[in-house]
């Protein structure tokens, strides 16, 4: 190994990534090294003569793979992160040829034979389940990837996934940018009347920022919702809210815009399947998911559709008599909805969701959290170290109770400049175990990104200052912590040592969100919430007078968030399958206008303006992997909330004993058996999806759940 090597944190063997150290002109040597050693590794492998073995096909691969897939996923979470021209450079300068080892890979017809070979040797059938799962996964990902495909085929296969990855990247900085190029100055704080006291500082810290006066609006999530959800000018609301859904459309910059893109997105998805033999890309999409035909899937999504529109008509019309009555808004705009709402909701419930903010402290909310995993789970959660991208990160530890090291988790909570907006769970390293004479046995590290409002005063400095009050999580931002944690828990608790069905590997995707929507179930739970709170001004806990205001709308217009959700997720399964993109007549921005109309005329309630683009912003299908895969977040809600229900019929939250058996058959398991397999060996039964109705406060009538029909 050169001697530079050494230096190059993405190179060193340390067990975490030296975050403080990286810089851009890292990333280009790293990659240089670790793909000539991977493809080394790959060569050798794929020409050994020698009996196909496990020690000689499985484990080279895994270990040449994992340290390029460590280095490059260090690399894209700072580029997620912590964006800079430099880094952005070296990210879209790599990033074509780390995806095109990862296409040559799948489709490397040689080593599709030695693992064809496994799966023939006279040893499979004394494996354990665990390793026949790896071996059955990695031939159909091979099929999948193109292994079968003869020659040329191939070459135009990873052509297309090239150049997928590149538009896939390019889609993401244009919503980026164009979020963030918008801003709106306010001088007059008059102008922002009826947004909080509290939330006020915020912008005008965005302001001070930028060497600004007044107060600074801008299209970050934390900034824009209070905006639509408080200010009472209704020319202010309706200029963000057009500013926020034309983003990356043709009504900003050329460059930015997402419309050209997104078609050359579904036609080069569509050539891939097609490729492969399948009629359309969500056909291809559904083979590693639990769903088996984009037809189950529409049937699904337009079951519970059926069920969620009466409730949603009758809450907008409740909303349109509000508006009109009490806020004389008689033409309610969409960008009337969550304004209106929110006054329909501090009416309907008397409180509103700043002043249960006042009581999640950011301290309290994360002791409540570590708690009530350590109660659930039987670990231990502490704080930890290591080196991080940026000062306000922070590193935790969960360990067994005897206090061997299960799993380690970064935490980064606030909003900044140059960061992706959202929150997500990322893989920095995966569990490798009981790997005797093999190599290193490791345990998993998981990235926890939030973006939450940091405390004021801290905004993009260098770091919080020990004076700033600590941060206020709205409870919506509580739940989506619970969310990520629950996603992190899934990685952490493995038991799993075979790193390809480890954690969420190998999980089906419509399976994923089963741990991370089970957990925000938590977040609704008096036992939980209580010992979490504590108000900005003295420390109090949340009153359970407060609590039951918030329970009480826990449901509120639940109708029509589930028709929103669904808005979405028929769009994309549609543009995924019911659109022929190689016709010309076809491929234009148009077409997916067309399409997002008619979805919306089907089951949405709130009909956006004309000029509105869901397709442009919509990152989670153009480059965030939920192509033709949106529909996995109520699917797996169905499967959540079912689970959840078991807490519920046994009438103590907090059970441990049922927290230790959705830990045993369903986090530690991974993705070493058929999801549906670990369901019903948690519940004892299939799922259906009265669970979810029933939770959302919709009517439960007696039908066939789409889920457990195609079980
Ligand atoms: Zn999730």
């Amino acid at each position: 190994m050169p001697f530079e090597t050494h230096l190059n944190p993405l190179l060193d063997a340390a067990a975490l990534t030296r975050f403080d150290a990286l810089r851009p002109e890292h990333v280009t040597p790293a990659v240089n090294h670790l793909l000539a050693a991977a493809r080394a590794t790959l060569a050798a492998t794929a020409a050994t003569t020698a009996a196909a073995t496990w020690d000689n096909v499985v484990t080279p691969l895994e270990d040449a793979t994992d340290r390029l897939a460590r280095a490059w996923g260090a690399v894209s979470h700072l580029n997620a992160v912590l964006d800079s021209p430099a880094l952005r450079a070296q990210y879209n300068d790599n990033l074509p040829r780390v995806t095109a080892f990862w296409t040559e890979l799948a489709q490397d017809a040689r080593l599709c034979a030695r693992y064809r070979a496994l799966s023939e040797g006279a040893d499979f059938d004394r494996w354990s389940a665990v390793k026949k799962k790896v071996i059955t996964n990695a031939l159909r990902d091979f099929r999948l990837g193109g292994a079968d495909l003869a020659p040329q085929e191939r070459q135009r296969f990873s052509a297309l996934r090239e150049q997928l990855a590149r538009a896939s990247a390019r889609f993401a900085e244009n919503v980026l940018d164009s979020t963030q190029h918008f801003e709106l100055l306010v001088d007059d704080v008059r102008a922002l009347a009826g947004v909080p006291d509290d939330v006020l500082p915020m912008y005008r810290a965005a302001a001070q920022a930028e060497g600004k006066d007044g107060h600074r609006i801008t299209l970050h999530a934390p900034s824009y919702l209070p905006i639509m959800q408080y200010a009472h000018d209704r020319a202010l609301r309706e200029r963000v809210y057009r500013a926020y859904v034309t983003r990356a459309s043709e009504f900003g910059r050329p460059e930015w815009d997402n419309g050209a893109l997104m078609v050359e997105l579904l036609r080069d998805r569509q050539q891939l399947a097609a490729l492969l033999g399948y009629r359309n890309y969500a056909q291809m999409s559904l083979v590693p998911k639990m769903a088996q035909e984009p037809g189950q899937v529409l049937e699904f999504l337009r079951e519970l559709a059926c069920r969620a529109k009466p409730h949603a008509e009758r809450e907008m019309a409740e909303l349109r008599d509000f508006a009109a009555r009490e806020l004389d808004l008689s033409d309610l705009q969409a960008w009337d909805v969550a304004y209106a709402s929110e006054r329909l909701r501090e009416q309907r419930f008397d409180y509103s969701e700043q002043e249960a903010r006042q009581y999640f402290s950011e301290d309290a909310v994360l002791a409540g959290l570590f708690r009530l995993s350590e109660i659930l789970f039987s670990v231990r959660i502490r704080p930890d170290q290591a080196a991080t991208w940026h000062p306000d990160v922070r590193f935790y530890r969960i360990e067994a109770p005897c206090g061997s090291l299960l799993g380690q988790f970064y935490l980064d909570l606030y909003t900044r400049s140059h960061k992706q907006g959202g929150a997500w769970h990322g893989n920095a390293r995966g569990r490798r175990g009981n790997r005797g004479n093999r190599g290193n046995d490791a345990t998993p590290v998981s990235f926890l990104t939030c973006n939450i409002a940091p405390p004021i005063g801290a905004s993009d400095g260098p770091a919080v200052a020990a004076s700033a009050a600590p941060a206020r999580l709205t409870h919506r931002e509580v739940i989506t912590l619970f969310h990520e944690f629950g996603h992190g828990l899934h990685h952490l608790l493995t038991r799993v040592d075979e790193p390809a069905v480890a954690g969420m590997h190998g999980v089906e995707w419509d399976a994923v969100e089963l741990p991370s929507q089970f957990l925000e179930n938590f977040a609704w739970q008096w036992e939980v919430l209580q010992g979490m709170t504590a108000r900005a001004a003295d420390g109090a806990p949340l009153p359970r007078s407060l609590y039951d205001k918030m329970r009480a709308a826990r449901n509120f217009q639940s109708g029509m968030q589930m028709v929103r959700q669904l808005e979405f997720a028929l769009f994309d399964l549609q543009l995924h399958s019911e659109i022929d993109w190689s016709q010309p007549a076809n491929a234009n921005a148009n077409t997916i206008q067309r399409l997002a109309r008619a979805v919306q005329r089907e089951v949405a309630v709130v009909i956006p303006p004309d000029e509105q683009r869901l397709g442009q912003s919509f990152t989670h299908i153009f480059s965030g992997g939920y192509a033709a895969g949106y529909y996995s977040y109520k699917w797996a809600e169905v499967l959540s909330a079912d689970c959840y229900s078991a807490f519920d019929e046994g009438g103590a939250p907090l059970d441990a004993a049922l927290g230790a058996r959705f830990r045993d058959q369903i986090l530690a398991v991974g993705g070493s058996r058929p999801a549906l397999e670990s369901f019903v060996a948690f519940r004892g039964r299939p799922p259906t999806i009265d669970a979810l109705l029933c939770a959302s406060g919709l009517d439960v009538t007696t039908g066939t759940s789409a889920i457990a029909a195609s079980a």
